[in-house]
């Protein structure tokens, strides 16, 4: 099963969409038609850059995908400052990071809640990218493939058969993010190859299908080590996509 690698940039809470949209310009000179061939590439800006970065992206013809970073379950209603993926559809948004480690912390984000946004993204014909990492003190306690596989299964558990097999899951172990320090490439390898076979008992035509992306301070050095494993199919980068060169480097890791 040949897996198409994706690498997608999280931006977080950075560049305002004046900001944003000289960011995808420079990534578009940084990267050729045919650096598209062997690979998928996702920019995920804040909300407030989202119909900015969608109109230049149209207007250029520009080959990546627009995504975003978050969003509610619910299609509309009375929860006053969040998003709807119906709204993110109707931008052209292809893929929605659901359940990152920095929602999990900080906004409470449980494995039910993270389930019912990848559903209702997958509902409206997007495709989610499901996070899942443990902290440094689960992987000290030698606890990390069981936290990682309870956060796969509950994280999953609402996505249909055919959702299933669709579906992006980044391993981002909590440690690894914005550190500097990344997992090495047998322990991610061997980590990814858990959530694969977790995958495989829930619905074995789903999980060849699967891509998993490895997050946590992947930068234009180490990516093409991480890559060459064979369970990991891309990378979700956070520091280094803020970078046009620098993420243009990992996106062309085939060329280190
Ligand atoms: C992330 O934000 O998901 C991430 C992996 O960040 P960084 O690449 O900066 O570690």
């Amino acid at each position: 099963m040949t897996r198409i690698p994706l690498i997608s940039g999280n931006w977080k809470m950075n560049l305002n969409h004046f900001e944003a949209i000289q960011l995808v310009q420079k990534l578009s000179y940084e990267l050729r038609n045919h650096d598209y061939d062997a690979v998928e590439v996702s920019v995920h800006p804040p909300f407030t850059d989202l119909r900015s970065v969608q109109t230049v992206i149209d207007a250029d013809r520009m080959l990546f995908h627009l995504g975003a970073q978050n969003c509610h379950a619910e299609d509309s209603g009375a929860f006053t400052g969040e998003v709807s993926p119906a709204m993110l559809g109707k931008m052209d948004v292809t893929f929605v990071i659901v359940g990152h480690s920095e929602r999990r912390a900080l906004f409470g984000e449980t494995n039910e809640v993270v389930a019912a946004k990848a559903a209702a993204v997958a509902t409206h014909g997007m495709t989610p990218i499901v996070c899942v990492g443990e902290t440094l003190e689960e992987r000290e306690s030698g606890d990390a493939q069981v936290i990682v596989e309870a956060q796969v299964r509950g994280s999953l558990s609402s996505l249909s058969g055919d959702q299933l097999a669709e579906v992006i899951v980044a391993y981002e172990p909590v440690w690894a993010i914005g550190t500097g320090v990344t997992a090495s490439a047998d322990d991610a390898q061997l980590m990814c190859a858990h959530i694969r076979s977790v995958i495989a008992s829930v619905r074995k035509s789903a999980a060849d299908k699967v891509r998993i992306q490895y997050g946590g301070s992947v930068n234009a050095a180490n990516a093409a080590e991480l890559m060459s494993m064979s369970d990991i199919d891309g990378a979700l980068v956070g520091g280094a996509s803020l970078e046009a060169a620098s993420f243009a480097r990992i996106v062309n890791f085939k060329d280190a």
